[in-house]
């Protein structure tokens, strides 16, 4: 492959670098941007097509070994002028799920330590909650 020339990520179109979008995961922090920083690289042709593969496929995410935010693949899509299709459940979605994660882990920790209270239906005479 020549000097400064790239491949996309999702058809393996090879061109120089210039022609392509370029996302990174930026060192050390491991945040993704486009165009600049210094890092793992992954290239992408700036059309419908690659991109919509890259999102489905999750080829930016292997390519980078990185969670992909949906920001990134949010602004992708606007430099096409198009709508992402996952407009609607942007946000942040990273943290929603690494919240998650710490909650499933803290019930099986409290699973694991003991039977808990096997007999619920105690009468509700202590508290008066109207
Ligand atoms: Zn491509």
């Amino acid at each position: 492959m020549l000097p400064n020339y790239r491949r996309c990520i999702s058809c393996r179109k090879v061109a120089s670098k210039e022609a392509f979008w370029r996302i990174v995961r930026v060192y050390p922090s491991g945040q993704l941007q486009l165009d600049l920083g210094m890092g793992r690289s992954a290239y992408l042709c700036p059309e419908q097509e690659c991109l919509k593969a890259a999102q489905k496929k999750n080829r930016l995410g292997k390519a980078l070994r990185a969670r992909v935010p949906q920001e990134i693949y949010q602004t992708l899509w606007e430099r096409l002028g198009a709508v992402s299709p996952g407009a609607a459940s942007r946000g942040s979605a990273t943290r929603t799920t690494h919240e998650m994660q710490r909650a499933t882990r803290t019930t099986q920790e409290t699973l694991a330590a003991g039977p808990g209270d096997l007999s619920p239906k105690q009468p509700d005479c202590s508290r008066s909650t109207v």
